[in-house]
């Protein structure tokens, strides 16, 4: 087997640069725009135009028009960058996607983050007016209650909104599943083949849902150019991180965030009422541009540590699949593959994997699945 270059080429250093540019900026644009609201005083003017339009005394229907405003403002500030990814994409070969396609995406997108953001703003202020003192562990509760919810649902009802998949027509995949799930003495309820080739010429593989909709999917771009030992080892991976039940400890991680974000959250709107005279009362929604910026923020400081949480994780799911493949072969050609193909960094700057990576580099995976190999010698092995 001829090995890839080490080192990563311009193109993809290019690529993940320009990527990672727009995801700061669209960033910006999101925090811009709450600053703006709340400093130009605009946020009162959606919310009495908001109580207008609603007939002046219905709090969830002006609630719901000030999410919609907010929602369609927030849409065109940052179409440009939206489609400038599009494009980017396009630029790099990494997709095959018509501009009709993407816009209809870009429609169920607007339409399916609405729905989920106005479902989320109407429960906070609901919970904010009925318990004035202990909404902030209330809502907390009745958001990790959702997120049990949509996690369920997202494969079953989510994801196909955008994504046409179906049961994995392979039998011999299947048997090797099955038997990957039986050393390891648990089961997964289906693997899916995942239509994503209409969309994007890159391949994915990952674990979703809970309960009896927990399933592995891999992506068509995946099963047409892989060897069924390449794909068994990205299904060890996977089948790893069901194993070491990553999605509930995420959930714990997720809980425990929440929770201080919460927290911090009702020291802050206290403060805009009481102390600052900001709003009228912390159900006063002209605050929501706060609670935005307040979440938003938190959540940006916090993403080193949920990265390397990830990482951490990702490592505990290789080490599996190594322990579970006959040999380490198959797993390395598969990451040189998925870098070549989804034209990923093998070595980003280690400041760039710290802030942005949810994975560990290809390099430095491919590098332990070596230095792993070379400990626990297998007889299947060529090397
Ligand atoms: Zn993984």
């Amino acid at each position: 087997m001829n090995e890839p270059p080490l080192t990563d080429s311009p193109q993809a250093r290019r690529y993940n640069r320009i990527s990672r540019r727009l995801g700061l900026a669209d960033l910006g644009i999101g925090l811009g725009l709450m600053l703006m609201l709340l400093l130009t005083d605009w946020t009162r003017v959606i919310r009495d135009f908001s109580y207008r339009l609603a007939g002046g005394e219905n709090f969830v229907l002006a609630l719901l028009i000030y999410v919609f405003v907010l929602a369609v403002i927030g849409k065109l500030l940052g179409f440009g960058l939206d489609y400038y990814s599009f494009r980017l994409e396009h630029e790099y070969q990494l997709s095959n996607q018509r501009w009709r396609g993407w816009m209809w995406d870009q429609f169920k997108a607007f339409w399916v983050g609405f729905g989920m953001s106005v479902l989320l703003a109407e429960l906070l202020y609901f919970v904010i007016r009925k318990a004035p003192q202990a909404w902030w562990i209330v809502a907390w509760i009745a958001f990790m209650v959702l997120y049990v919810i949509f996690a369920q649902i997202a494969p079953v009802i989510l994801f196909p909104i955008f994504y046409k998949y179906q049961t994995l027509n392979n039998d011999e995949l299947r048997e090797r599943l099955t038997r990957l799930s039986e050393k390891a003495g648990t089961q997964v309820r289906g693997v899916y083949e995942w239509m994503l080739s209409e969309k994007s010429k890159k391949a994915n593989a990952a674990l979703m849902g809970l309960g009896a909709t927990r399933r592995i999917v891999l992506s068509d771009t995946l099963l047409a150019s892989y060897s069924d030992d390449e794909i068994e080892a990205v299904l060890a991976h996977e089948l790893g991180h069901h194993y070491h039940r990553h999605i509930v400890k995420s959930f714990a991680v997720q809980a425990m965030i929440t929770f201080i974000g919460f927290w911090a959250l009702k020291i802050v709107l206290r403060w805009s009422v009481i102390n600052h005279n900001w709003f009228i009362s912390q159900y006063d929604f002209a605050n929501l541009p706060l609670v935005i910026l307040l979440t938003t923020m938190l959540s940006v400081v916090l993403m080193p540590v949920l990265n390397a949480y990830s990482r951490w994780n990702e490592r505990e799911a290789d080490r599996y699949a190594w322990n579970s493949i006959p040999s380490v072969e198959p797993f390395i050609s598969a990451m040189n593959k998925l870098a070549e193909q989804n034209l990923a960094e093998r070595e980003p700057s280690r400041w760039v994997e710290i802030l942005f990576h949810s994975h560990p580099p290809i390099a430095k995976r491919i590098a332990d699945a070596r230095e792993w190999q070379s400990r626990h010698p297998q007889p299947g092995s060529a090397s």
